[in-house]
């Protein structure tokens, strides 16, 4: 009888899936998925609109990406960290960060390898390391700061370490890495020779006094790091999926060739838009993070007064708040019961961790604040039913 791949045998269907089925079943307020409920910019809908109308765009774009966006993500790279990215042979576009993460997995490690992972990690990860027969190899982060212990980084290395995935600011977390902790990190890197998967997807989104520190800016490690960055996070359209990945040509070069047998390009009219809003002025990114500054703010008051035991994230779009004052079971059950008493949908944080490490999820949950201000009131709102 004709069956699934093994490959793909531990693979569920996604939480986020999951949970977006669910919030359309009972109504719930979705603060799950991260995907704002607005519209992107209205001048980059209508570049992609005239770019799709005015012809010349809707066949295949060249296949690592236009050059315009191309440059575009070099300029941005230059203009926000100083970087000097080689903007034909440094750069990938790929369908969203999500691709650009797996095209480097494939193209820069062997079966066989270890890659290392911090938990909580965003869920792609790990699928994306076993279909490229790797090994994950997990370091915890441990709250309630969510901090890295150096010397369980180190002691995770073996001879088999090839990469490691290093995601800041942090989803689920809110955590952004100080240029300390990345400084020793990057020390590591260096001495046991590992490749960097940078998912800095959410470079833009800080908060108080944090600030992003690209790793590949840091002494030494330009030449071993690839950054992935996402158009969706950045320009409020996750649906666009556009993304890329740069870096030194020679890692590029083994990014490119996985990227040209996974979807070949990306779609065109989309690029075409994306290059012209990575040139807007510095007002529009003051703007975005001012933005949700506002919103980070009401959706922690509203946790707060409903009795959860959450911080205020350093960075990215997400809280990740503890239940334990509500309900003792797991995550996973918490987030139906939350459902069903508030009508607020949340992503339980389980699949943000190993099978063996499930446990280290706690009592805490998920809640995304990508949403507009007055939906974020009326979700503190029924939040407090927790509370009664
Ligand atoms: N990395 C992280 C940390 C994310 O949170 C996400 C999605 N929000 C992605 C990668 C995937 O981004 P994209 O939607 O561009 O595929
Ligand atoms: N990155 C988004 C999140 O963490 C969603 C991505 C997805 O649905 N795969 O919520």
């Amino acid at each position: 009888m004709a069956v699934a791949a093994r490959r793909v045998d531990p693979f569920g269907t996604t939480i986020f899936t999951e949970i977006n089925q669910l919030a359309l079943e009972t109504g719930a307020i979705n603060l799950g998925q991260g995907k704002p409920d607005w519209e992107p910019p209205a001048e980059i809908v209508e570049a992609l609109t005239r770019a799709a109308r005015d012809g010349g765009h809707n066949q295949y774009a060249p296949g690592p990406g236009t050059v315009a966006l191309r440059r575009a993500v070099a300029d941005h790279a230059r203009r926000f960290y100083d970087l000097a990215i080689e903007p034909t042979a440094g750069v990938v576009i790929t369908a969203g960060a999500t691709e650009g993460i797996f095209a480097a997995v494939l193209g820069l490690t062997d079966p066989g390898d270890e890659v290392i992972v911090i938990e909580p990690f965003y869920d792609s990860y790990v699928p994306n390391i076993l279909m490229a027969g790797g090994m994950p190899v997990y370091v915890p982060l441990h709250g309630p700061d969510w901090t890295l212990d150096m010397d369980e980084l180190r002691a995770a290395v073996t001879p088999r370490t090839r990469a490691i995935i290093l995601n800041t600011p942090h989803n689920p977390t809110g955590r952004v890495f100080t240029r300390a902790e990345m400084e020793e990190i990057a020390v590591i890197c260096q001495e046991f020779d590992l490749t960097v998967i940078a998912d800095e997807v959410y470079d833009h989104l800080l908060y108080d006094d944090a600030r992003h520190i690209p790793m590949a800016s840091l002494p030494g490690m330009f030449a071993r790091t690839v950054t992935v960055g996402s158009a969706g996070k950045l320009f409020s359209a996750t649906g666009w999926k556009v993304g890329w990945v740069h870096g030194p040509e020679e890692l590029i070069a083994g990014v490119g060739r996985a990227h040209q047998f996974i979807t070949f390009a990306v779609h065109h009219p989309s690029q075409v838009a994306i290059a012209a809003a990575l040139e807007l002025p510095d007002s529009y990114f003051i703007g975005y993070q001012t933005m949700y500054a506002a919103k980070r703010q009401i959706l922690l008051d509203g946790l707060l007064a409903a009795g959860f035991t959450c911080q205020a994230p350093q960075g990215a779009y997400y809280i990740l708040a503890d239940y334990g004052q509500h309900f003792s079971g797991p995550p996973n059950t918490f987030a139906r019961e939350l459902i069903a008493r508030t009508g607020v949908a949340a992503i339980p944080p389980t699949a943000f961790y190993s099978a063996e490490h499930a446990a280290l999820a706690g009592t805490t949950i998920r809640f995304a604040f990508c949403k507009g201000d007055d939906l974020l009131r009326q979700a503190s709102a029924q939040l407090r039913r927790m509370a009664e």
